[in-house]
């Protein structure tokens, strides 16, 4: 063919399976025939000249594959790609970098139509300025460049964050030739970041000291109130162990709550004591909750501390001025008392109506107040720690006769009525499950409409006896039912606030029973009634 047309063939990048040195390996050739005249012109022959090029095909598959890879990278890692040449203006913007400008794919893009537009106006000059006035100058910026800024979509109007890095490369002038680049969108992590940056200025600006330690007990993060509370710096004390501030007989409680925090408990207003950095102590409630990661493991916790010390004295106060107080009233009552009773009983034996009534008023409200100081009597005792039980064994049903009876005199509006009761005994403090009785029959009568039916209970259940106290009165909503026995805690609502009281009774009862290693429970439905309940061991001899 060659030797006929006398036109030169050239064959580029031919592939030749050669075996050399006994091993078939592939080569690349560039193959060129040309025609070999004679002085006429006449063709004779054909020189072929075969070029060895299979160095230069395999680079350029290797430069093409890598390329490729880049470009999965690239689609991989959601990277869009710009590309600008500062000779002739145009620019590329590839199909995620559009989505991110929401601008369509098909559009000539340019730096001044697109780009710039494209900016949040907050941003523009910054980012337009940080490109011409230090990307572009190779002495500034050595034509690298790193930016944050928000993009406002074309079409959709959305506010993105866009981080964008790249390279500006110059000619031999130092003039910026080419700029080429990616862009990413970071919306999500500037909104967490924003969000974690609100809720550092929140637990910054908190009264309460808010402290982290993770699971080893050291201490991760540490606020400006727990700076002011326990006087160390926050460069002072994180790394550090919590024992720091924790008093060395607290030391077995910390481990308890860290215990219960691994198994997922959450501890609110808890009252202890802490240590400040002068060895001060100080009275302070804390609320901790465990910290979890994503897969839901509790990686450290979380404590809110409230400093109460100052909240400590004066309730210490207001409770030294009522234990003296009830102390000082106690004795007269006791004397203003046995005269009543003497009084009494002589009226009734003159048959004298007026003073009879008169005399049962005042004998109602002398046991009133005699029952309230027999509780500040024992809150004082309780806060002093000097409470203790006397024990004896007595005829449960013989004490809830006297306390029905006792309640009748006191209480004529209700019907009190003592039902259901086994005859049992139990070994207990008589005084104390008495004054027990009397808390919840009186609040029984408190809380319920005059001429309703307030049933004291006695039951034998399991080797137990179960004693109550059922009224069908307001009833207790159950969002105010774990709080019932602390002291002070008063319901607050309408219907309760001409109820006076002090809310120390069910306290008293949930302590004097917790002596006894039983508790008292509730079974309650608003403005249906109450049943207050507590188990005592039946004794058998
Ligand atoms: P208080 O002096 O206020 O009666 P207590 O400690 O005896 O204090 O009771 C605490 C609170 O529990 C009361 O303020 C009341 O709201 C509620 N409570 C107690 N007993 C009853 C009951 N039988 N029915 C409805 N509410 C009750």
């Amino acid at each position: 063919m060659f030797y006929h047309t006398g036109i030169t063939h050239s064959f580029n990048d031919q592939r030749a399976d050669i075996v050399v040195d006994g091993i078939l390996q592939t080569f690349y050739f560039k193959f060129s025939y040309q025609p070999f005249k004679d002085q006429d012109g006449q063709i004779t022959g054909v020189f072929c000249f075969a070029n060895d090029v299979t160095e230069l095909v395999l680079s350029r598959q290797r430069l093409a594959a890598s390329e490729e890879s880049a470009r999965s990278a690239i689609a991989a890692a959601r990277l869009g790609t710009f590309d600008k040449d500062l000779v002739t203006g145009e620019m590329f913007w590839d199909a995620r970098c559009r989505e991110m400008f929401d601008i369509a794919q098909e559009k000539q893009v340019s730096y001044e139509d697109d780009f710039l537009p494209g900016l949040h106006p907050a941003d523009r000059e910054r980012v337009n300025s940080h490109i011409v006035n230090f990307a572009f100058i190779k002495a500034l910026s050595d034509g690298d460049y790193d930016v944050e800024y928000r993009a406002i979509g074309a079409g959709d109007k959305k506010t993105r964050w866009i981080r964008s890095r790249g390279k500006v490369f110059f000619n031999d002038d130092n003039h910026p030739i080419r700029f080429i680049g990616t862009v990413f969108e970071i919306t999500d992590i500037k909104l967490a970041d924003e969000k974690s940056a609100l809720l550092s200025a929140i637990i910054q600006s908190s009264y309460d000291a808010i402290i982290s330690i993770n699971l080893h007990g050291m201490i991760e993060s540490w606020n400006k109130a727990a700076e002011r509370m326990f006087g160390f710096t926050s460069d002072e004390i994180v790394g550090q162990s919590i024992l720091k501030i924790i008093p060395p007989e607290k030391v077995e409680e910390e481990r308890q709550i860290l215990y219960g925090l691994k198994n997922d408990e959450r501890l609110e207003h808890f009252e202890t004591k802490r240590l400040t950095k002068d060895g001060k102590l100080l009275d302070i409630s804390i609320t901790v909750s465990p910290i979890k990661n994503d897969a839901d493991e509790i990686i450290g916790l979380s404590k809110i501390a409230r400093d109460i010390t100052d909240q400590k004295l004066a309730e210490m106060r207001k409770n030294d001025f009522i234990t003296i107080a009830s102390h000082e009233l106690k004795t007269p009552l006791t004397t203003i008392k046995s005269y009543v009773q003497l009084l009494l009983a002589k009226a009734r034996a003159a048959d004298d109506a007026f003073r009879i009534d008169a005399l049962s008023r005042v004998e109602k409200q002398a046991n009133k107040m005699s029952v309230l100081i027999q509780n500040f009597l024992n809150n004082a005792k309780l806060l002093e720690g000097k409470f203790d039980l006397d024990v004896e064994r007595f005829n449960m049903h013989e004490l809830l006769l006297e306390v029905e009876h006792y309640a009748k005199i006191l209480s004529p509006t209700h019907q009190i009525v003592l039902k259901d009761c086994d005859d049992v005994s139990v070994v207990a403090d008589r005084d104390k499950i008495a004054q027990v009785m009397e808390n919840l029959v009186s609040n029984a009568v408190k809380y319920s409409p005059v001429n309703t039916t307030i049933i004291i209970g006695c039951k034998k259940i399991n080797g137990q006896a179960q004693i109550s106290v059922t009224d069908t009165g307001i009833g207790i909503d159950k969002k105010d039912q774990g709080k019932l026995f602390d002291r002070f805690y008063r319901v607050e609502n309408d219907k309760l606030k001409n109820v006076a009281g002090f809310g120390i009774g069910l306290y008293l009862v949930a302590e004097i029973l917790r002596f006894h290693d039983s508790r008292i429970l509730v079974e309650s439905t608003a403005n249906v009634g109450s049943k207050f309940y507590f188990n005592l061991p039946i004794s058998m001899d």
